[in-house]
Order: C-alpha cells, then structure tokens, then sequence
C-alpha cells in the first residue's frame, strides 16, 4: 500500500487497454467520493464547450507537462478539448526567451524592430491556426499573446501566464498589457502575482498527474535499471536537482552548494535538464556547467521521463534552488514520491513547501549546503518530510484539482455568453 493509506491504483489498466487514457475514475484512490461527483457535475452543465489550448511547445517545461495530461482528462470528462502549439525560428523564440526573463525581473532591450518580428510571426500562426469552431481558447504565457487581435471570437479567450509575475519589468508589461487587456480573463498560478488590470483576474494552481511515466511507481528494479543506463552511481546518497537548463533554476547555485556540502558528507549530485524548444538559451546554459562535472558531480541533457522518475524517487535529497519559479513542477513530482525537497525561498515553490513541515525553504547557496549535509545525515527527517509532502500532493496538487479550478472558470463565463448569444 502506497504511503499516506492510498489505495493502491490497479497497475494493469494500460497493459488491459493501451490506448486507454487517464481518466477521472482513475483518481478514486487519492480523492473523496465527492469530490469526483463533484467534478463530474461541473463537466455535465460544460458539454457544450469546444475548448482550444494554445502555447510553444509539445514538450519541455511545465506548461507542455500539464497541457499533455489536462486536455486528455478534460476530454475524458467530456469536454471537447484540443491542444495548438504555434511555431516559429529560433529568432522568434529568442524574443520571447528575453519576455520571460524579463516578466520574472530581469532586463530587456525590446526594440520596435523585435516588436514587429515577434507580433508579425504570431499573425502567421494565426493564418494558419483555425480556431474558428472553439467557444473557449485558452492562450498561454506571452508567446502566443497577441493571437487574439485576430479573430473573431465565438467565446471567452483566456490567458493564462504560468510565469514567476512578483515583479515584473514593467516596461515590457505596458506593451503586453495592450494585448492581454483584450482577454475576457487573465489566470496566474498564485494570487501573489496579479496585477492591476481591467481584465478580470483568477489563480489556477498547476498540478501532476501521478499515473504518468514521470510520476507513476517504480520498483527499485526499474530504478537501477534507469540510473545503471546513465551509469549513475549507486554507492553514495543521490542529491537531484531536475530542471531545464536556465539561470532562474540557478543550476550554479546547486553545483557551489554540492561543492561546500561534500566536504562533510560523501554523496554524488546529478544535474538533468533538458532543453525546450522554445528556449533557445538552454544549450549555452548546459554547456556552461560541463567544466564543473567530476566522478561525483553528473550533469546530463537527456529527454527520459522515467529517469525523471527514477532520479526523484532515488534520490536522498532533490533540490529546486530556483531564483524565480512560476510553481515549479519538479517540487511538486518530487514531493509525489515522497522525498525530501530543498526549494529556493521564491514564488510557487514557497506555496508549495511549508519550511520544515513538508521540505525546506533556503535563501542562499550556504543554506542550501547546510540543509544537504543535514538532510544527507539524517534519513529520519527525511522520512517525515517526504511523508508530509505526498500529503501536500494528494490534498492540493493533483490534477482533478486543477480541472475543477478550470471548470469553475470556464463555468463563471456562461451566464455572460448565454446572455449575449
Ligand atoms: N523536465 C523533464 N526533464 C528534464 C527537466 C525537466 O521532463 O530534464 C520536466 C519536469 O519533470 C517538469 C517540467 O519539465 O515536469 C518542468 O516544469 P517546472 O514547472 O518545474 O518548470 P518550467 O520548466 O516550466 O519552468
């Protein structure tokens, strides 16, 4: 039996039926009766939608994790729901790698020229992206922002930013803002990061799917399996770190903590990242950290959700030492599994792990050494956070709870529409 009194879910569903998705049902052993009732209810009065997803990328980042997973269960819950991803060179992706950072704080140098190129890509993808038939569109964060200047709506167009919005540059946020008011609603990941705007505004917090590849239970047979073919070692406690290869994960952060941690334990640290297609600044971030690499320090750019898996249910220890973190869906996979998480002290990281309760919260390098050497040395404390955090997961972040948030949002627009049919 799973940790926390789970039922255990029936692990022969896929191999009964492989093309079976997840669905609802499936949830039974995590959530109350009524709150599958509930939801089912909520899906029945939405029957009527067609619901469009628009975003970057199919894969890499937390915003294709939980579009691939949402969209399959909104269907299964019987709403009609597709996922569109707009394409664009590296050029394109650059501009808005450079909207990012700066919507999480950092500088940007947004020439009319910029300007153009990326408003003018996003028209070609409107061209060719018929949304025609869709009453509800849901755009998310600012690459496909201002898609909505062309077309003709048949329903409430939503855009949903998954970004870390504490404190954002504020001059890009005047141009965006142009686009973004012409929303019907505007959804962020924490009530922290709302902004004045004439549009209305709700927090949707993201969520795993615990049936997944990345998320499901592996024997430790499947896990040395998946750590001996990276030939990761297996002799010394695991410190994990899982994150695409950006600045605001601050993977040197993680290497310097290692470094100062391992004069008092002995332990091996494995950095996996992967690379986003609409992030072209995660190759110069890999690269940059490979000279730091030794018998103890692993640093691997692979595309292997079980690894994933395998690595965070490993691992003594995963780190999330993020400088800015929108949520941070590598905590909250980590904390499924029942390990102990030190989270950087920032944005949904902080939402998601009460310090000392259910993991731990650090604000510098030094700390997150601190807490390495003593989480290593103590499995005790690492056993009670661990228990905790799946807690946490199963009472707040799994994915029936986002669906519901959806549907009390797709469901707060139809008095409206219904009026003005
Ligand atoms: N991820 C992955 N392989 C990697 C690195 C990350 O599959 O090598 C996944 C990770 O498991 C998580 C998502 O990418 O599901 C990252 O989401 P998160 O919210 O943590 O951060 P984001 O990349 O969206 O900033």
């Amino acid at each position: 039996m799973p940790p926390n009194g789970d039922t255990a879910p029936d692990p022969d569903l896929a191999q009964r039926d492989p093309r079976r998705t997840v669905q609802l049902d499936d949830y039974a052993p995590f959530l109350a009766p009524e709150t599958l009732d509930r939801i089912y209810e909520k899906a029945e009065a939405l029957q009527h939608l067609h619901v469009a997803h628009v975003n970057s990328t199919f894969y890499g980042g937390g915003v294709a994790e939980l579009l691939d997973d949402l969209t399959l269960l909104m269907n299964n819950v019987g709403i009609t729901t597709g996922w569109r991803v707009i394409q664009g060179a590296p050029d394109f992706f650059s501009i808005t790698k450079k909207m990012h950072n700066a919507l999480q704080g950092g500088s940007i140098n947004l020439t009319d020229l910029k300007k153009k190129h990326y408003e003018d890509i996003v028209y070609k993808n409107a061209v060719r992206t018929h949304l025609d038939h869709h009453n509800m569109v849901v755009v998310h964060d600012p690459q496909p922002l201002p898609l909505i200047q062309h077309y003709h709506r048949n329903g409430p167009w939503i855009w949903q930013c998954h970004v870390d919005l504490s404190d954002p540059h504020r001059g890009l946020w005047r141009y965006l803002r142009s686009f973004i008011e012409q929303y019907d609603g505007v959804v962020v990941s924490l009530d922290d990061y709302k902004q004045s705007l004439d549009t209305p505004q709700r927090t949707i917090t993201p969520a795993i799917d615990p049936f997944a590849i990345k998320n499901k239970e592996l024997s430790e047979a499947e896990i040395d399996e998946r750590l001996g073919h990276y030939d990761i070692p297996m002799d010394r406690p695991l410190v994990v770190q899982v994150s695409r290869f950006d600045r605001w994960k601050d993977p040197e952060g993680v290497i310097e903590a290692f470094q100062k941690a391992r004069r008092e334990i002995d332990a091996t640290l494995v950095l996996l990242g992967n690379v986003a297609t609409d992030d072209p600044e995660g190759t110069e971030v890999y690269e940059s950290l490979l000279d730091q690499e030794d018998e103890r320090i692993h640093i691997l750019s692979v595309e292997d959700t079980a690894l994933v898996n395998a690595l965070q249910r490993r691992a003594a220890v995963v780190l999330q030492k993020s400088l800015r973190e929108g949520f941070g869906l590598t905590v909250t996979e980590a904390m499924w599994k029942g390990t102990a998480v030190i989270g950087g002290n920032v944005g949904g990281i902080r939402h998601q792990i009460e310090d000392g309760t259910n993991g731990v919260l650090v604000d510098s390098v030094d700390e997150a050494a601190e807490q390495i050497v003593e989480l290593v040395k103590n499995p005790e404390r690492r056993k009670r956070l661990g228990k905790n955090a799946r807690a946490t997961v199963r009472e707040r972040f799994l994915l029936p709870h986002m669906l519901e948030d959806y549907l009390d949002l797709f469901g707060s627009f139809q008095t409206i529409y219904r009026l003005s049919d």
